[in-house]
């Protein structure tokens, strides 16, 4: 039984019961929160799954492999028959892995907006020392995105979403040039996905983040993992910002969300391979997504050392970063200039 449910919009956390019925669920189902968020919702999505089958509860401590291969464990050994995830990123990356890992469907139902990772075949999760891993598995079978529940979320936990998205704008930059230099090959229809995804948000109407906003950015976000999905590789949507954001994981002593990294690259990256980024920046400035480095945490000296050890951070994935001059004193001009202009 495969199935593939996706709904978007205002109230759809109260179609869990009917979603599982769709995909035709039944039996045992395990249900995976954390405390602060089965405390606000749990209520109204509890007594879903009570309808259909019957509940398991577990509550997420850690995103650790350890912890979703235990996860994993608990599902085949007790013949548990689908995960219903609610969460978000640190309980969502746990179910999807233990989902993929027990071959199980995957219910996903997201409560912020801050990466593509909510529709995307990636898990995040950390090792035994704590750094984050990237790891393949599948598509959530089965996603639902309420976003006036959404719209209660921290705004950081939206805001990063929008820089995550942003970041398609760089990743297929890097996409081209990689091609243009016989290192990797195209996927035109994964790439148009990626550029709608992109174009989605950055041509939008709306200037606040209101639930009709939130409409276009759930849209975006899915769209970009349908086309890691269809790429095989998170290609399409991750390129030299990523790499630099990755070196921010290992090496900065203050973690941001992933999407502000990756708009820092983008823009930083942009300017230093001399690229327009007048639009990009206007984009993030007008709802508010600062990506200041001071304010994020990030020194001059972590800033130029995180630029140029970025391509190290993983092989195959050719970029302008492995072409540009990363002398210490041009990236300290450029950490200075954007200290000003962000
Ligand atoms: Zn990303």
């Amino acid at each position: 039984m495969k199935s593939n449910i996706l709904k978007i919009g205002q109230k759809k956390i109260l179609d869990v019961g009917a979603t599982l019925r769709e995909a035709d669920i039944h039996g045992k189902i395990l249900y995976v929160s954390d405390p602060i968020v089965d405390t606000l919702y749990g209520h109204i999505v509890r007594p879903q799954i009570e309808s259909v089958g019957q509940i398991k509860v577990d509550t997420v401590e850690q995103n650790t492999i350890r912890y979703a291969m235990s996860v994993a464990e608990r599902v085949i050994a007790t013949d548990v028959e689908c995960i219903v995830g609610m969460g978000g990123g640190r309980v969502l990356d746990v179910c999807k892995y233990a989902a993929f890992i027990a071959k199980k469907p995957f219910l996903s139902i997201p409560t912020t907006m801050a990466n593509d990772g909510i529709a995307s075949p990636i898990a995040v999760l950390k090792r035994e020392d704590n750094k984050p891993k990237s790891l393949g598995c599948a598509m959530p079978s089965m996603l639902i995105l309420d976003t006036e529940l959404i719209a209660t979320c921290p705004p950081a936990l939206i805001k990063a979403g929008i820089g995550d998205t942003i970041s398609n704008y760089m990743a297929l930059k890097d996409w081209d040039l990689a091609v243009s230099r016989g290192k990797e090959v195209m996927n035109g229809y994964a790439y148009m996905m990626s550029k709608t995804s992109l174009d989605a948000l950055m041509k939008t109407q709306y200037d606040s983040i209101t639930p009709e906003f939130l409409d276009v950015l759930a849209n975006s976000l899915v769209l970009s993992g349908i086309a890691m999905d269809f790429a095989g590789s998170s290609r399409p949507v991750s390129g030299s910002e990523h790499l630099f954001s990755h070196a921010l994981d290992y090496y900065c002593d203050t973690q941001n969300l992933h999407g502000f990294n990756v708009a820092l690259g983008t823009i930083a990256i942009l300017k230093l391979i001399g690229e327009d980024y007048t639009e990009a920046l206007h984009y993030l400035r007008k709802f508010e997504v600062d990506i200041n480095p001071v304010h994020m945490g990030i020194d001059e000296d972590t800033f130029v050392y995180c630029m140029q050890n970025a391509t190290a951070m993983r092989n195959n994935r050719y970029t302008y970063l492995h072409e540009v001059d990363l002398n210490t004193a041009v990236l300290q001009r450029l950490y200075r200039d954007l200290l000003t202009e962000l």
